[in-house]
């Protein structure tokens, strides 16, 4: 049964175990927007979203995200983990409007005994007592067997006792986690399938863990010897080295085992991004499917691939995920990548000029590790020494700055030809000079957009002396736009990163006007 293409089962585990991680709360409606977007728009079967009996504030979400979900049908795909405590987690989720309990039982031996000081026999009758409760409340209950993988390989004997006496009982799915993430795919695929053969007529869940960073490849495992569901998280969020990350799983059960699923994988990138915000756990650059480097193509030869018709096609491609695929501009970027870049910028140059743009790019990549797009027509102003882009000059720059004192700046510029010679003050010096160029641009109808993020950096292992480089995301409406600026002291260099954008932007208002 086990290789043919079928249905599997995400259930994401964000809201419960995601939550777990160390600094990460969310609030309940963040928690709602959260459930809603999983089940609405990236369409998992299941999700967990709580522990029962936590805190008040996490039973107001829970209580939100159920009556949204009564409302929407999805009222038995939401799902609240609980304890083998008879009445009181089961009164607890009935308390919230739930219809799911996944109710933590002991899956090793070791835990019984050293935890809860009680025999298989023991604690056999207290889980049936609370599965007894749960279902004469109506609820549907699937049972977690926690930290299986290790009571598997200790005794066995223990894992299927607890099974023979389980099984009788009005249990939908048997959830099997690897709590410590210590197993490796052929140990899940040899316990997953003695599991599977020895209860035919059982659905098991896979809940992995990503230790020693094979939660996905596990997953495939699981999944070859028959499980039914995978539990996931968004961005692997989740203790430690976290869970199986669900845009991982999703294409992966996809592309390499033709399985299927619900998933709408275009949401996987914003869901991803709405989980960083609110968890404040920034997604790495190179992390599969939604880090932010994934689609940029660093080395020439493959924006050339592209150029020629998409020689270096894989499954992988931007436009599954709803996202655009951009060619970095670096040492290792070739004609191709300039090219590409170009025609964004819906620039135009001949094959001489493109020549000194690139060598002029290959020089400062050396040294400097990234050049947006945004630097390019800059790069190019300054190496065809065209006068196109200087709509604005700092000639002058001078700033006072103390400790527990206002700071004050003092600037000479020349816009479009004029010069202008002013005074600014702020709690920073970088405030300081906001105040005083938005006193000149105020003469070209010109406002500066805000600020939505700055990051100053040195590069790796530099001394007090070296270069600063700030890089300044401007919220320019409709978009977000970096600039960079690199100087050793820097205040300047956030100056400017902010002459570079105003810069742009004044060509832009420039071309528009005359178009
Ligand atoms: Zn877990």
């Amino acid at each position: 049964m086990s290789t043919h293409s079928r249905h599997i089962q995400l259930m994401d585990t964000t809201l419960r175990d995601g939550e777990q991680t160390q600094g990460v709360a969310f609030t309940p409606m963040e928690k709602v927007s959260i459930a809603k977007a999983l089940l609405q728009f990236l369409r998992v079967d299941r999700i967990e979203v709580a522990s029962a009996r936590v805190s008040e504030g996490e039973k107001e979400a829970v209580s939100l995200i159920n009556q949204w979900a009564q409302q929407e049908g999805f009222a038995e795909r939401v799902e609240v983990l609980g304890f083998v405590d008879h009445t009181r987690s089961v009164d607890w989720i009935k308390s919230t409007g739930g219809r799911v309990i996944n109710l933590l039982a002991k899956g090793s031996e070791k835990h019984c005994r050293e935890q809860l000081g009680k025999t298989l026999e023991q604690h056999s009758i207290d889980v049936l007592q609370t599965i007894g409760y749960a279902h004469e409340q109506g609820l549907k209950i699937n049972v977690y067997l926690e930290d299986w993988s290790n009571g598997y390989k200790d005794s066995r004997d223990y894992v299927y006792g607890l099974m023979e006496r389980l099984q009788p009982a009005p249990i939908s799915h048997f959830m099997l986690p690897d709590t410590l993430g210590v197993m490796s795919p052929d140990e899940v695929f040899a316990s997953f399938s003695d599991m599977c053969q020895r209860y035919p007529a059982l659905q098991f869940d896979f809940h992995p863990h990503n230790d020693y960073g094979l939660a996905t490849a596990n997953v495939m495992a699981a999944v070859r010897a028959g499980v039914s569901a995978v539990h996931c998280t968004v961005n692997c969020l989740g203790e430690r080295a976290g869970n199986a990350s669900i845009a991982e799983v999703a294409v992966v059960l996809r592309d390499k085992m033709s399985m299927e699923l619900s998933v709408d994988e275009s949401h996987l990138v914003r869901i991803s991004e709405m989980v960083e915000n609110f968890s404040g756990k920034r997604v790495a650059a190179n992390a599969p499917i939604v880090g932010a480097d994934v689609f940029t193509q660093t080395a020439g030869i493959h924006a050339d691939g592209d150029q020629k018709g998409g020689l270096y096609k894989t499954k992988l491609g931007p436009e599954r995920f709803s996202r655009i695929r951009s060619y970095a501009l670096g040492k290792m970027s070739g004609k191709a990548s300039l090219k590409k870049n170009l025609e964004q910028l819906e620039l135009d140059l001949s094959e001489e000029d493109q020549k000194k743009v690139l060598a002029r790019i290959v020089s400062i990549g050396d040294s400097k590790q990234t050049i947006t797009t945004d630097d390019l027509p800059f790069i190019i102003a300054d190496v065809l020494e065209s006068k196109s882009y200087q709509h604005i000059k700092l000639l002058a720059c001078s700033i006072n700055s103390g400790l527990d004192l206002p700071s004050t700046v003092s600037i000479r510029v020349d816009v479009k030809g004029e010069k202008h010679q002013t005074t600014g003050a702020g709690s920073g010096g970088f405030d300081a000079f906001i105040d005083a160029i938005g006193k000149v641009l105020q003469h070209y109808d010109y406002t500066l957009p805000t600020l939505a993020d700055y990051e100053i950096r040195i590069p790796k292992g530099g001394h007090t002396s070296a270069l600063t480089e700030c890089v300044i995301t401007w919220d320019c409406g409709n978009e977000l736009r970096k600039t960079r600026g690199v100087h050793v002291n820097q205040v300047f260099a956030g100056i400017l990163a902010t002459i570079k954008l105003i810069n742009i932007q004044l060509h832009e208002m420039a071309n528009s006007l005359e178009a």
